[in-house]
């Protein structure tokens, strides 16, 4: 690692970059885009290929060594392969894209010739009805298509599923045995009150707890995985046959106190948490010519002087419900979870 990269006020290092590339999405989750309408990002205000490429060098000077690709669907962004072609060859040692795979069957070969090495694919049902009504589209056919065609390209995918209560927390089993049968790990992820879940309430959430109780129920014992110094979001479990599991338990355990990420979204905000209110516009440094050392002094000023811990803070709320009011998220976009990449 980097001496001279920075640390938080928490101690915490800069280690992982989500680049968010549109936030256009071709699905509308219930969790994630319930509106019927949405304020859109400027097409001329994205950042080109090359500034994120440069943004991603800096970052890298800064201690970053894995990159994530999202959005909204990042698969919607024209030429993405060229993009992932110019971050393939960095010093990295993860470089991976989050996708719902509805075009993944058309994108995983050229993403793997382009250089990517990883995919983490959200998938939340098997059942192709429920996915008309948890999305508001009907292409649960080619989400499959798309997966079953990028796990024979691709090692170490990690299937996404936001579990909600009512919705699909009767598909944890079928979930497992369908990663199992595509050689990927399957991560439950807990119902958060973040950006666009405007029509989040507690009762929706199922908790770790309540998971790890069910399939201990249906399977026998669960047993923890150790992972000593493991900064990763999802806390990892294994069941008695040997199948390993994730669950990202970021409403009622989160794990801000090792969270070493970073965001920007597409027309290139960078923000030091998920649930961060106030970000730092890239772009007009960018343009107005900064050097990568005036870039790398501001982005570093941020770092040191973040305290985020966002979902701790919402944890220890005793009344909740969603994070942000649509009227907010209408006049600043950048609060969506589309916009920010989950
Ligand atoms: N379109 C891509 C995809 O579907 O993976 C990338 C963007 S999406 C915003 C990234 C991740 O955020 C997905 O796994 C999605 O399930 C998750 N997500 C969105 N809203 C969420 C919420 N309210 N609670 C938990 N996870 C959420």
């Amino acid at each position: 690692m980097n001496p001279m990269a920075p640390v938080d006020t928490l101690g915490r290092p800069l280690r992982t970059l989500r680049v968010s590339v549109t936030d256009r999405c071709n699905l509308r989750c219930e969790y994630c885009m319930p509106e019927e309408e949405y304020v859109w990002l400027s097409r001329d205000g994205l950042l080109h290929f090359e500034e994120t490429s440069r943004l991603v060098d800096v970052f890298i000077g800064l201690g970053v060594d894995k990159v994530r690709l999202t959005g909204g669907e990042p698969l919607l962004r024209r030429n993405l392969c060229q993009l992932v072609e110019l971050l393939a060859d960095k010093p990295l040692n993860d470089l991976a894209l989050t996708t719902n795979a509805i075009l993944l069957e058309e994108f995983a070969d050229p993403l793997r010739r382009a250089g990517l090495r990883r995919l983490n694919i959200s998938l939340d049902t098997l059942d192709p009805d429920r996915f008309v009504r948890l999305t508001r589209q009907r292409d649960h056919d080619r989400v499959m298509r798309g997966i079953l065609a990028a796990s024979r390209m691709f090692d170490g995918t990690k299937l996404d599923a936001v579990i909600m209560r009512g919705v699909n927390d009767d598909e944890l089993e079928p979930l497992l045995d369908f990663a199992a049968s595509i050689g990927a790990e399957v991560r439950f992820i807990e119902y958060m009150d973040v950006g666009g879940a405007t029509r989040w309430s507690s009762d929706t959430v199922v908790s770790r707890a309540e998971m790890l109780d069910g399939l201990a129920k249906r399977f026998g014992r669960i047993a923890a995985v150790d992972e000593p110094g493991s900064t990763a979001p999802a806390d990892r479990f294994a069941l008695p046959d040997g199948r390993v599991f994730g669950i990202i338990a970021s409403t009622t355990a989160p794990f801000c106190r090792s969270c070493d990420r970073a965001r920007i979204t597409a027309d290139g905000m960078f923000y030091t948490c998920l649930y961060a209110t106030a970000g730092l516009a890239l772009r007009p440094l960018l343009r107005r010519g900064d050097t990568d050392e005036a870039l790398a002094g501001e982005i570093e000023a941020r770092w040191s002087g973040r305290a985020d811990r966002g979902a701790e803070e919402r944890a220890g709320m005793r009344e909740r419900s969603a994070f942000v009011p649509v009227s907010a998220l209408r006049a600043d976009p950048h609060l969506e979870m589309h916009n920010r990449g989950g």
